[in-house]
């Protein structure tokens, strides 16, 4: 996907000023026109004309502050996030969630509807819109909805909103650009990790981050890559994934095709196999029978202080902490974010994580890198995914 820079014309600049009023506004909440003036370096008829417009569109309102010293009373600007709205998708193996929200990320209403693993793409199609227009119903007259935004793991070419191949879902060549044509509205499809690391970009405690990595395990392992605030995609959208750099030569055969894949020894099938093991050995003091054992018996058996099994957690940590010290080397990044379904096998995951990157390239640099858990709670998702869409229609507009 080749990104071209557009040419340079009165256009542009208007409207890369228009984004950076918009920036300034929604971020701080709160702000006169001279203050903006001042933050955004831009002349003050500049930001009256921008302001006009935004105005017209909804999308700021005046407020007064309330005070005044005798002066004239001075009028702050305020982001609309009731302006419009945004529909976020979260595509599971059993399960679709959705989630409507203001343009400020903020949950309206969020539901679920159960899936077959066998669903057709013709069937899920159908599925995604009879819930939107049941959602959108909730939509006030004036609320425009921007766009929808799908989250969903596996392989993703964002040019064509197809899902070429899911491990995860079982599922080749799943197409989601007729909800284009049938809403009228812009559709974004991305994967798992990508969409959580977004989210981290656009909601909670850590978006001040320039540069970081956003990190998912569970059943599979994935990665998002922001450089210079922008999430960085790769030459076709197939970026992060984390999950099949080599950590092991002559290792165990991956479905990728490669050997010694990182995820063959950090996903919830290496800890099943492995408590497997153990159980044979007769080395868990939990688990009597090696039979269908789950992930979930796993993080039981960890807090009820099965010693090997905690064991097993720390080294899955130590595999992900491989691979992350060799991100971290390649991209010196200011933080990384974990989440993901496997967080539940913390603390003794993240003490496995933090053993191994805390010794890397740079640590003799003053500057340390941050290691943070993912404070969205499992709405990372929908956020992540609703965060494609405002990602798309609030960016600097320097690429055609
Ligand atoms: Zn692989």
């Amino acid at each position: 996907m080749k990104m071209q820079l557009r040419k340079g014309n009165r256009d542009l600049i208007k409207e890369i000023n228009r984004s950076l009023v918009i920036e300034q506004v929604r971020s701080i909440g709160q702000i006169s026109r001279t203050d903006l003036a001042k933050k955004t370096g831009l002349g003050l008829s500049t930001i009256t004309n921008i302001v006009e417009g935004l105005i017209k569109e909804r999308i700021i309102y005046e407020v007064g502050s309330g005070f005044s010293n005798g002066g004239r009373r001075p009028v702050f600007l305020k982001f609309n996030e009731e302006a419009g709205a945004v529909i976020g998708v979260k595509v599971e193996p059993k399960k679709v969630i959705f989630a409507l929200t203001d343009l400020d990320i903020k949950i309206i209403l969020k539901s679920e509807i159960p899936l077959d693993p066998e669903v057709s793409n013709e069937q899920l199609l159908k599925l995604i819109i009879r819930e939107i227009e049941a959602l959108k119903a909730h939509l006030r007259t004036e609320q425009h909805l921007y766009g929808i935004g799908i989250a969903i793991s596996g392989l993703v070419d964002r040019s064509k909103n197809t899902l070429k191949y899911s491990p995860i879902l079982n599922w080749e060549n799943y197409d989601f650009s007729p909800l284009e044509s049938y809403f009228k509205i812009p559709v974004f499809v991305d994967n798992d990790a990508n969409v959580f690391t977004l989210a981290h970009m656009w909601s909670g405690k850590w978006k001040e981050y320039n540069h970081f990595i956003g990190v998912t395990f569970g059943v599979g392992t994935g990665a998002g890559i922001v450089v210079n605030k922008e999430l960085y995609r790769g030459s076709f959208g197939g970026s992060g994934e984390f999950g099949h750099i080599v950590i092991q030569r002559e290792g165990t055969l991956c479905y990728c095709g490669q050997r010694g894949c990182l995820e063959m020894y950090a996903s919830d099938d290496y800890l099943i196999q492995e408590t497997k093991n153990l159980v044979q050995l007769g080395l868990s003091e939990k688990f009597k029978s090696s039979e269908s054992i789950t992930i979930q018996d796993i993080y039981v058996a960890a807090q009820q202080g099965d010693k090997n099994v905690q064991q097993l957690l720390v080294k899955q940590g130590e595999n992900l902490g491989i691979g992350l010290k060799s991100i971290v080397n390649l991209l010196n990044p200011e933080a990384i974010i974990i989440g993901g379904e496997g967080t539940k096998g913390m603390p003794h995951v993240g003490i496995g994580i933090k053993k191994e990157i805390a010794f890397n390239f740079f640590s003799k640099h003053e500057q340390k890198l941050n290691v943070h858990m993912s404070d969205l709670g499992d709405d990372v998702w929908l956020v992540g995914a609703c965060a494609l869409v405002l990602d798309d229609k609030f960016k600097a507009p320097i690429y055609q």
